[in-house]
């Protein structure tokens, strides 16, 4: 029988709320051993040995680049005794955590992030099922060397690509235009690609090596923003900047000089506020701004990139090869 361990975090798949009818409002209060009981253990004892421990109780919004370090030791560790991990998470930040595992988590054995978009209580709750999903394709033998899966609404989806674009219904997450990486169904695992980008023990970033990691700032780009952000970003010392950018990645002119300025003091990666491919010295000069093209990296992945990139002080053009590779 295959071990799986749950590590739980929080999120609404560990709440509940007095009114069955309300998917919105509740209190994340549940612990690991009593989310996994919406389950059920007795739903998975045929199928894996199954273990929980409680990691953090948090709202995904409040996690931090600390708590995504200590999660991601623990799975390396956790890995080295058991056959796969299962993270019961907030959905909100689900994809960015999942990302951040994905990129230095060192094990090839299969790491899924799973949650609810229902809190325990509510009609139509998702969470059991979810976790159900998860703990089946953990178990499955499918999962080597796929990097860390999101699994949710029957979808496995590669960290990398996840997004989550929906504030409230149970099919909120979506690979957007790169494809599922398989489906759960009725117990069986279909699993159809994998990712061609580097990920876990075929990735540089260690999270055995860093304490914590690089300040790295998001900017949001919209018709008149202001730049006075970059002087903020400057006093903070950042390191980093990732702008999510208009259509290809687009800057106002105001915005080009604020970057221009800051060459050689700040890295900053160039992505696109829609979903798709911003392209190198397409319809901005990244040779001349010395910026990073983001690929079709969502600007908050592109920030945890980034922040490795930035911790092991890679150069610029090295850079740019970790965001055409990872
Ligand atoms: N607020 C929740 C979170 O922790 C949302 C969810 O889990 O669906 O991200």
């Amino acid at each position: 029988m295959k071990k799986i361990h749950i590590l739980a975090i929080g999120g609404t798949v560990a709440s509940v709320s007095d009114d069955p009818l309300s998917c919105t409002n509740y209190r994340t209060v549940l612990c690991g051993e009593e989310v996994l009981a919406t389950l059920g253990r007795e739903k998975v004892s045929g199928i894996a040995d199954v273990t929980v421990e409680d990691i953090i109780k948090l709202d995904s919004a409040s996690l931090t680049v600390e708590h995504w370090l200590t999660l991601a030791r623990r799975v390396t560790e956790v890995l080295k005794e058991c056959d796969g991990v299962v993270i019961t998470h907030g959905t909100d930040t689900m994809e960015e955590t999942a990302y951040f595992l994905n990129l230095c988590v060192k094990s090839s054995k299969p790491v899924v992030i799973t949650g609810a978009m229902r809190p325990a209580s509510a009609i139509s709750a998702d969470g059991a099922l979810n976790i159900y999903n998860s703990i089946v394709a953990a178990a499955s033998g499918k999962l080597e060397d796929c990097g860390t899966v999101i699994c949710m609404n029957g979808m496995l989806i590669s960290a990398r690509d996840a997004r989550k674009i929906h504030p409230t219904r149970p099919d909120a997450f979506t690979p957007v235009e790169m494809g599922a990486l398989g489906c759960v169904t009725d117990g069986t695992v279909e699993l159809y690609y994998r990712s061609a980008r580097r990920h876990t023990v075929n990735s540089e970033f260690d999270c055995m090596k860093y304490d914590t990691l690089p300040e790295v700032r998001v900017l949001y780009a919209y018709a008149g923003a202001p730049d006075d952000w970059f002087d903020m970003c400057v006093e903070k010392n950042a390191a980093g900047i990732v702008i999510a950018g208009v259509g290809n990645g687009n800057l106002s002119t105001s915005w080009q000089k604020r970057v221009k300025e800051l060459a050689g003091k700040v890295t900053i990666v160039r992505c696109t506020r829609t979903n798709g491919f911003v392209n190198r010295n397409g319809s901005q000069d990244d040779d001349d701004m010395k910026t990073v093209c983001g690929g079709n990296l969502s600007a908050q992945k592109a920030r945890i990139l980034l922040m490795f990139a930035l911790a092991e002080k890679l150069p610029l053009a090295k850079i740019q090869q970790v965001f055409d590779q990872y």
